[in-house]
């Protein structure tokens, strides 16, 4: 490989790696210069969603690319991703008759996210969300029958331009798959798995000019490239980030093992820095193995009022009602739950209720319910509402005004303190039962900032030179904003990736 990079104008910061690997120095060694290898013209670290399209389109342009994944294989989080993509000017629209443009997908986007998240990278996104879409169809990538949509489960669009393929973020991964494949044939793509990269090389202006690497058996490797993409993904898989960033517990053991935020560490590293740490969004709760966070989930919680009316209250640790449980829009419960103590929530129910209501432990029968108030730790049966509360740890005497005011308006016929509508019963007779249910997410919210040509900007308001970044190492936030806002994390990646490499990058060929 040929560098006129003078050895001591290179800076080594060490921060990724262990005590271990003690053989780092703050220069750049003759002989670790001998090893590197080959300049490329694009650098990604994490070929994922976002980092696959960056390759196969860099590499289509001519250029030499080299990926490196933390991981033995490649495809990140699209193994387990739901894949459920939003686009407009689709082919798949084309095929049902649907116009729609993205501007009417912006609007939607941001009335969704109540205007959380970046205008400037969520019309990125939009703008070349189609073309994204439409090279995955071209590459044969199908979504289902009764696809595009307008919803499925968060609030809808005002367009159906929402799908997912029939094996979801699998299906997207195997239309890309041949593409990268075929660069790695072609000798433009060379892939290095097991691999991650511990340090970004930086010339004493701090222009990026590579990237160090780490394989499993702790060797060391430099390699230099024209730029380097930051494509690793979020922190959802490291409970110690998220609870620094987002000041929440990370609750679900869901995220790709291999989201532990190095990327933004790197990138922090660089001179870059975060935004969205306030972006964080829950889902609606979900029933955990254990409080041993992060948790394996146990099952769904049924909380749409439309497809089961809710007969129970929910309350918060302190014993307080906290939100209208019947209230129809998700992402209205969604964002109280966020505000409880530890995203949770205890569902509270009295023996008839939880005999004859269809069960809100999703899939569950009544006879598996009744059972868990036996055998499982978030379950909690009592024969008053304050040895109740005592059992489930939520203050006693709160929870008996909470259920007292309930049953107190019900008698009355007064509203109900939270508006609520639907409440056939009062929470009267005992044995009463109380049910942890607990905030969750698959994403992490923060990350990298960057411009709207993804270049990592320092806190000055300039660019890191050389370096880019993808995917949910911009954190969740940018596109979906505080909420979760329909395919607005894969498609984004996607497309940001693909920009990247195909017009946003520039190579010296
Ligand atoms: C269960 C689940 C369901 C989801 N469903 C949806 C959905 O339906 N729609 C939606 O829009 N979003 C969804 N998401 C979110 C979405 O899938 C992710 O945000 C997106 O796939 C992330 O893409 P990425 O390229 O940033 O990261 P990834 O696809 O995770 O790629 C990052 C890659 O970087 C590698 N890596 C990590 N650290 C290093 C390192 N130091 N050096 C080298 N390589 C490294 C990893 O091994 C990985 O291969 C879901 C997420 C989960 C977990």
């Amino acid at each position: 490989m040929t560098t006129t990079f003078n050895e001591t104008q290179l800076s080594k910061r060490r921060l990724l790696l262990g005590a271990t690997a003690g053989v780092a120095t703050s220069v750049f060694p003759a002989w670790r210069r001998a090893l590197a290898a080959d300049q490329y013209g694009l650098i990604v670290i994490g070929g994922g969603t976002a980092g696959m399209p960056a390759a196969i389109f860099a590499a289509e342009r001519g250029t030499r690319v080299l990926v490196i994944d933390k991981a033995p294989i490649l495809g990140g989080t699209l193994d387990r991703s739901n894949g459920q993509i939003a686009a407009a000017g689709t082919v798949f629209q084309d095929a049902k008759g649907i116009k729609d443009t993205p501007d009417a997908h912006y609007a939607d986007n941001m009335r969704i996210n109540r205007n959380t998240a970046d205008p400037v990278l969520t019309r990125l996104f939009v703008d070349n969300a189609g073309d994204s879409v439409n090279w995955l169809a071209k590459n044969g990538y199908r979504v289902m029958d009764d696809h595009p949509t307008t919803g499925g489960g968060h609030e809808p669009f005002s367009q159906p331009r929402y799908m997912w393929g029939a094996e979801e973020g699998v299906s997207i991964f195997k239309a890309m798959e041949p593409l990268l494949l075929k660069g790695v044939e072609a000798g433009r793509i060379d892939v290095l798995t097991s691999t991650g990269a511990a340090d970004l090389i930086q010339d004493s202006t701090g222009a990026v000019l590579g990237v160090m690497t780490e394989n499993d058996e702790g060797k060391l490797q430099d390699h230099f490239g024209q730029n380097v993409l930051i494509s690793s993904g979020g922190f959802a898989a490291n409970p110690r980030m998220f609870q620094d960033m987002h000041g929440v517990p990370l609750t679900r053991d869901i995220a790709y093992p291999y989201s532990q935020g190095q990327g933004i560490l790197l990138g922090q590293s660089a001179g870059g820095y975060v935004r969205g740490q306030d972006k964080f969004a829950t889902l609606f709760g979900g029933l955990l193995i254990d409080n041993n966070y992060p948790s394996p989930f146990e099952a769904y919680f049924s909380g749409n009022p439309e497809r089961r009316p809710p007969r129970e209250i929910y309350v918060n640790v302190h014993g307080d009602r906290f939100v209208r449980e019947d209230y129809p829009g998700l992402d209205y419960r969604e964002q109280a739950l966020g505000r409880q103590p530890g995203l949770r929530m205890w569902i509270i129910a009295d023996h008839e209720m939880m005999t004859t209501s269809k069960p809100f432990v999703g899939g569950w029968t009544v006879d598996q319910m009744m059972e868990g108030f036996e055998t499982h730790s978030m379950f909690f049966k009592a024969d008053s509402i304050d040895a109740l509360g005592v059992k489930a740890g939520v203050n006693p005497q709160r929870l008996r005004q909470s259920v007292d005011q309930f049953n107190e308006a019900i008698d009355s016929g007064a509203p109900d303190p939270f508006g609520r509508v639907h409440r056939p019963s009062k929470i009267a007779k005992g044995p009463f039962y109380a049910v942890t249910m607990t905030g969750w997410t698959v994403v992490s919210s923060a990350g990298l900032t960057v411009d709207g040509r993804l270049r990592v900007m320092r806190p000055d308001g300039t660019p890191v030179h050389n370096l880019y970044a993808a995917g949910e190492v911009l954190g969740a936030g940018v596109t979906s904003g505080k909420a979760f806002t329909n395919g607005s994390l894969v498609t984004p990646a996607i497309t940001f990736g693909r920009l990247l490499g195909q017009k946003l990058l520039d190579f010296r060929v």
